[in-house]
């Protein structure tokens, strides 16, 4: 029990004494890039070193992700060289871009301490390296040497970084990785922009500027934050530090993409709006971080919390509203936003500090972009097809209006025809239609070689039908002999010409024909009964037929000029029969 006792006092005894962690390096060559050190949040940020040595230190891991801080964060460790060789080593930091970075690296003497300075607040002084803008510390260590050696760090928003102990070596190879790794990943960036951009200048689809805008804005914060051309060099912090107006920008325009490619606009006027608060907002923090840096920041974080979960929201609703589009955007946000939740969760403190976090982002954000592009490319696509649709469905209805029209066109040409050419009584066609009508027939029957008749037809003894039963009966008469005329082929052309006078033209049917036809039309005539007021009377007519000489100048004047002469000559003969103009 009292050894028990004992131990314990030695265990708790050792851990006070030792109040710094020893770093160990046996052979040349020796990194550490993970390993225990400690740490001391001087949270009034105004600590003298002097103070700070007498502070109380705790353990931690050489991570920190401390959030929004104005606190100078304290790190101290011990190196001994226990290797045979006087070596130069570096204390050198994972992130780029610190805004003060001190080391207090102990000297030969003991408790004398050398101090230096790097961090974009040392730019204009000429304190921090000006190539890449990581803070690095050279620590010579002679062989059998020890140094203590204390670090600390003051950040402009949030403080997340690590830093390793490692030769020129090493940070050589690390530079060349970094360089490496950066430049493709650039690359590929830079490719996808300019593609899109010029895509941009043929199709001038505004998407694909928000879009490009937006990657350009990430792409400007990136390269400056690892120090790439052409932000490569600084005159100053605050030079620097303009900068971080990127990530409003770019979230500014991000949302202006997504109210494209969502088409809030008509498919959702009121989140729309919301969104469009969302891009001024952003587009005001951006102004207001020019004067009031950290305060715009924290609270851009804050905006951001919100805003990119709403844009997910307002995904899902524009989806459901039938935007297939929206579905590749929500796939491509959803996966950039979880990585970017986490990086966020670990610049704000909640999360380790790890170089996986940061490469997921980096990696998701390329992803994102290049579904998005994708989702433009769709959304053209489905907006030409709609077009298509459109342009056709218009077409068809035209094409269909214009038909009818001309079909309503054509009706009302025929009753005006019919109305101009038809006689009132018997609406058989009048003379001056017949006319028109019949020269048109013997044109064709000339070209075509056919044979063309006509027959003209006169009632008999008319006056005294009119006289006897008085005119209405006579133009009964009239009527009735019309309707048989009108019983003919549907070629035929069956005419008043005068008061009982009648002209048939046969088209297609000689002369004999023409004879068969009125014989018929005259038994049907004997068979007529005209009813009067108290009794009914039958009629007669007489016919004159006249076939046109197709081989001949011989039009119709002429053709009804023959059959009047046959006409005569069947009256003369004794009424009640047809004669041909070339058979006498
Ligand atoms: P024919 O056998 O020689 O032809 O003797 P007709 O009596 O028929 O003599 P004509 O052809 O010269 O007589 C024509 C008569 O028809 C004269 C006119 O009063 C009558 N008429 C003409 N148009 C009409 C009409 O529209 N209605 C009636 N009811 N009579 C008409
Ligand atoms: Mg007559
Ligand atoms: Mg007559």
């Amino acid at each position: 029990m009292v050894r028990f006792f004992l131990l314990f006092l030695f265990l708790f005894s050792t851990s006070s004494i030792a109040n710094t962690k020893d770093l160990i390096i046996t052979e040349k060559g020796d990194i550490f890039t993970d390993f225990e050190v400690e740490t001391y949040e001087d949270k009034s940020a105004s600590q003298s070193f002097s103070e700070i040595k007498k502070a109380k230190f705790a353990p931690h891991s050489n991570r920190i992700s401390t959030g929004y801080s104005t606190s100078v964060f304290w790190f101290r460790f011990t190196l001994i060289n226990k290797s045979n060789q006087d070596l130069i080593y570096f204390a050198e930091f994972t992130e780029n871009a610190a805004h003060k970075v001190h080391a207090f690296i102990s000297q030969q003497k003991p408790f004398n301490f050398s101090e230096e300075r790097q961090g974009v607040a040392y730019l204009a002084l000429g304190d921090s390296s000006d190539e890449l803008l990581k803070p690095k510390f050279q620590i010579n260590i002679k062989s059998g040497e020890t140094k203590t050696v204390y670090l600390n760090i003051l950040g402009r928003y949030a403080n997340f970084t690590s830093f390793n102990i490692i030769d020129t070596p090493t940070i050589n190879s690390y530079k060349v990785t970094h360089t490496g790794f950066y430049s493709l990943y650039f690359g590929a960036i830079l490719a996808i922009l300019i593609y899109n951009l010029a895509i941009f200048g043929f199709v001038r689809e505004i998407t694909y500027l928000y879009y490009t805008l937006y990657v350009a804005s990430f792409l400007t914060w990136q390269l400056c934050e690892n120090g790439f051309f052409p932000f490569d060099r600084f005159s100053s912090a605050s030079h620097f530090y303009l900068n971080g107006l990127s990530i409003p920008i770019g979230l500014a325009f991000l949302v202006c993409f997504a109210r494209t490619i969502l088409e809030t606009k008509t498919r959702l006027p009121k989140i729309d709006s919301i969104l469009k608060a969302i891009t001024s907002l952003y587009f005001l923090l951006a102004l207001n971080a020019v004067f009031f840096t950290q305060a715009s920041f924290m609270a851009i974080s804050f905006v951001t919390t919100f805003s990119m979960p709403f844009l997910l929201y307002s995904g899902i609703k524009s989806y459901k509203t039938g935007n297939k589009s929206a579905l590749i955007f929500l796939i491509a946000q959803t996966s950039f936003l979880s990585m970017s939740t986490l990086f966020s969760l670990m610049t704000e403190g909640y999360l380790d500090y790890s170089l996986t976090t940061k490469h997921g982002l980096i990696a998701a954000f390329l992803i994102e972009i290049f579904i998005f592009s994708l989702a433009i490319a769709y959304r053209i696509r489905m907006h030409e097809q709609e077009k298509t649709n459109i342009i056709s469905q218009a077409n068809q209805d035209l094409d269909n209006k214009v038909k009818e029209r001309t079909l309503e066109l054509e009706l009302s040409k025929k009753k005006l025809v019919e109305f101009a050419s038809k006689d009132p009584l018997t609406n058989l066609f009048n003379r001056r239609f017949l006319y028109q009508m019949s020269n048109e027939l013997i044109g064709i029957a000339k070209r075509e070689n056919t044979p063309i008749s006509l027959i003209i037809f006169d009632i008999d003894n008319f006056k005294n039908i009119n006289d006897t039963f008085g005119h209405a009966v006579g133009d009964n008469v009239i009527v009735e002999f019309s309707k048989l005329l009108q019983q003919t082929r549907e070629c035929d052309i069956a005419s008043r010409i005068g008061g009982e006078e009648f002209l048939l033209v046969l088209p297609n049917t000689s002369e004999a024909g023409a004879v068969e036809i009125a014989n018929q039309l005259l038994k049907k005539t004997e068979h007529l009964i005209i009813g009067t007021d108290d009794t009914s009377l039958s009629f007669t007519v007489s016919g004159g037929i006249s076939s046109v000489l197709t081989d001949k100048e011989h039009g119709i004047e002429l053709a009804i000029n023959r059959g009047d002469q046959a006409l005569y000559q069947a009256k003369e003969n004794g009424k009640n029969q047809v004669q041909s103009f070339t058979s006498y």
